[in-house]
């Protein structure tokens, strides 16, 4: 049987791309093999959203160079956002390098001719499982590279994504992550424009589904129809993904993210006004051309008001072909990126650790995903991580779960009883700021 071993790098999207991949190549009776010493078929999946993600991808695949001039036949193809229109030039810098394909398709060539397509859905799906439903950006942030990697927008009709969530539970699948560059505007593109809210309405219904949540949003063009959905919708969690990128204005125009500061602060009073316990996560890029420290706080504190569960931060870097790499200067030194971006891990450990303080001693919903060092390990519905010990076999299992020690990364427990019967109200774990 041949073998078959997939390097992933970048976002949730290539993860979830990376295992229907895995999928589709077992279908046509390929089998995983654990490193790519071993397999007949490597594939690359590649990010080059920042610079450092690139040159991780270019010492892998330098690496596999040796791989390709061993006497062993094997075959190397890469995906993901390093995969741009010119492929020749690709060829060109990697010679060693078999097949190129688009982020989002399948190693089709791999079939023999005359095959059926199959469908590439995890053949051994986790409890949670990511579910792709929008692929590409329209909006053309003016330091990121996705639109011109991913092409444009384009929804899955919601259909197909309803049938795959329904077979994803039928193989035990407990949760479906719905994934998108933006899936606040899943839908525009598709007959009667169909929106998010509607499809977490239609998922809301699958019999055997417990959880349903949904990244990554844009604030501007989250609806308030969303909001009520997510307050309203027992199966959705109360956890939103919502980039603000940058606490100044000024910044936030070059970055050409069509908000404002106060846009984005009403945005969060209001969802908070309707889901008091809603998790929260933002991204953060630090040292964008021309950001000045004053700038810089406006983003400190911006963080420290709004007080997010999560807060991913990076470094600006200049992407070739983005108009800021284009028009701006990268200007702010290295060491001062990083210093910023220091700071601002410090502050949310500080912030995250407070949150999650007020959840000692509450009774949380816990989503069983697998065992870590003899522990239970699930997440809340809010996204944060629970360990706890219990006999028996609880992969897949919602349970209820006292929390009697809290930090900033995890939180851990004793387990209750497995019969779930909170209201959404009280799963919410609602904690104040
Ligand atoms: N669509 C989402 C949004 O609107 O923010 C995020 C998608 S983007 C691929 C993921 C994160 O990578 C962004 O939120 C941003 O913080 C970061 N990112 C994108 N381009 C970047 C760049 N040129 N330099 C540093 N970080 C970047
Ligand atoms: Fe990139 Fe902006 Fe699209 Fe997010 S919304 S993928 S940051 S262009």
């Amino acid at each position: 049987m041949p073998g078959y071993y997939i390097w992933t790098v970048g976002c949730q999207m290539n993860k979830a791309e990376s295992e229907r991949i895995g999928s589709y190549l077992e279908q046509l009776g390929y089998q995983p093999r654990e490193s790519a010493g071993e397999a007949d078929l490597v594939v690359v999946n590649s990010c080059v959203v920042r610079q450092s993600a690139e040159s991780r991808v270019v010492h892998k695949l330098d690496a596999l160079r040796s791989l390709k001039n061993s006497c062993r036949e094997v075959t190397v193809a890469v995906t993901g956002c390093l995969v741009d229109s010119n492929v020749d030039l690709l060829r060109q810098s990697f010679p060693h390098v078999d097949h190129f394909f688009k982020p989002g398709e399948l190693p089709r060539w791999v079939a023999p001719q005359g095959t059926e397509t199959v469908p590439a859905l995890p053949r051994h799906p986790s409890a949670s499982t990511f579910v792709p439903i929008i692929q590409g950006c329209n909006n053309f942030c003016s330091y990121c590279i996705v639109p011109y990697r991913r092409d444009r927008e384009k929804s899955r009709p919601m259909a197909e994504v309803v049938c795959e969530v329904n077979e994803l539970v039928r193989r035990g699948v407990k949760e479906v992550i719905l994934l998108g560059q933006n899936v606040d505007s899943y839908g525009h593109d598709l007959p009667g424009s169909p929106d998010l809210a509607d499809l977490l309405a239609e998922l809301d219904g699958t019999d055997g589904l417990a959880r349903v949540r949904f990244l990554t949003s844009h604030p501007k063009d989250m609806s308030l129809k969303l909001i009520e959905a997510v307050a309203r919708l027992g199966k959705v969690c109360e956890d939103i993904s919502l980039p603000v990128q940058s606490g100044d204005d000024e910044i936030l125009k070059a970055m050409r993210r069509g908000y404002t500061v106060e846009h984005y602060r009403q945005l969060i009073a209001g969802i908070r006004r309707r889901i008091p316990g809603i998790a929260l996560s933002t991204d953060v890029i630090v040292g964008f051309p021309a950001e000045t420290e004053q700038q810089f706080e406006g983003t400190v504190s911006l963080l420290s008001e709004l007080r997010f569960d999560t807060v991913h931060v990076a470094a600006y870097s200049p992407r070739p072909g983005t108009f800021a790499a284009r028009e701006f200067r990268d200007d702010v030194p290295r060491a001062v990126k990083r210093e910023r971006l220091n700071r601002i891990e410090q502050l949310q450990k500080k912030v995250v650790a407070e949150i999650n303080a007020r959840l000692l001693g509450r009774t949380v919903e816990v989503l069983v995903e697998g065992k870590k060092k003899g522990k239970w390990q699930g997440r809340t519905r809010g996204g944060k991580l629970v360990f706890f010990s219990s006999d028996g076999d609880l992969p897949g299992q919602v349970v209820n779960v006292s929390i009697e020690k809290t930090g900033p990364w995890s939180l851990q427990g004793s387990i209750e009883s497995r019969n779930v019967n909170l209201d959404k109200e009280e799963k919410w774990g609602t904690v104040s700021r």
